[in-house]
């Protein structure tokens, strides 16, 4: 399969103008609800959109790579970096430490891109609570957008765990049980879809973007 969500690091370079506002857009959404098939269809879709890479103290998975689709660092490692305020954000999801480097976004926006963050509940608290504490102008305030994809229930999250058939029968049960208490963030976002119709809940997570760059 395609790996759409890392994809860009290796294109060529693309010559492009420089947004003025670059977006550092935050989604977060309940494991299997269609979050990367919503945001990997956007960055290619708009190739001026690109992913953060995120680290993580977890194993890699499958053909994963180091610096490709996360920074796999130890905990002491992990910990260093929290120690030295290199993270944006940081939060313990499922046992292990993931944290986004201001670095890697920073760069990203300073180069031109609009940065995707797939960053859980807790890490998006943690952006909001940091950014009103930025000036007006710092490029993350400016650009921050935060979006949250519900599932149209969780029968139907069920449903789709279950047909994707990438996830262990305990696995699917503990996504299920840590959904009901992600979506109660849900209010948290400034903006909310629902992922019931894949078209429709595209059209607005396009929406979102577009207007968030002063064209919607
Ligand atoms: P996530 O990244 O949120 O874990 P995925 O993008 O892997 O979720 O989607 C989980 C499964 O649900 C996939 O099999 C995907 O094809 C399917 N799916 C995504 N959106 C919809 C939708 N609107 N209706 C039905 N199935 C969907
Ligand atoms: P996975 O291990 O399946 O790649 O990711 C598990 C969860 O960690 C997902 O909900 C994903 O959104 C979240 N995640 C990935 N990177 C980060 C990050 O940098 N910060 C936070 N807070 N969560 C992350």
């Amino acid at each position: 399969m395609e790996d759409k969500k890392h994809r860009l690091i290796e294109q060529e370079p693309q010559v492009v103008s420089r947004p003025s506002r670059p977006l550092m857009i935050v989604v977060s959404a309940p494991s299997g609800c269609g979050k990367s098939t919503l945001c990997d269809r956007l960055v290619d879709e708009f190739p001026r959109i690109t992913y953060s890479v995120s680290c993580t103290t977890r194993e890699p998975r499958g053909e994963e790579k180091d610096g490709v689709h996360y920074f796999f660092l130890s905990k002491k490692e992990f910990k260093e970096r929290i120690k030295n305020g290199e993270f944006l954000e940081w939060a313990k999801v499922h046992g292990n430490y993931y944290g986004t480097l201001e670095d890697t976004v920073l760069f990203a926006m300073e180069e031109g891109s609009h940065v995707l963050l797939d960053i859980d509940v807790q890490g998006a608290k943690q952006l909001r609570e940091s950014l009103i504490k930025l000036d007006m102008r710092h490029p993350i305030r400016r650009g921050f957008t935060d979006i949250f994809i519900s599932p149209p229930s969780l029968e139907e999250l069920e449903k789709r765990l279950r047909g994707r058939g990438t996830d262990e029968e305990k696995v699917i049960q503990k996504r299920l049980a840590n959904a009901a208490s992600e979506m109660e963030s849900a209010n948290e976002y400034t903006f909310q879809i629902v992922n019931d119709d894949l078209e429709k809940a595209y059209h607005e997570l396009k929406t979102v973007i577009l207007s968030g760059l002063g064209l919607g």
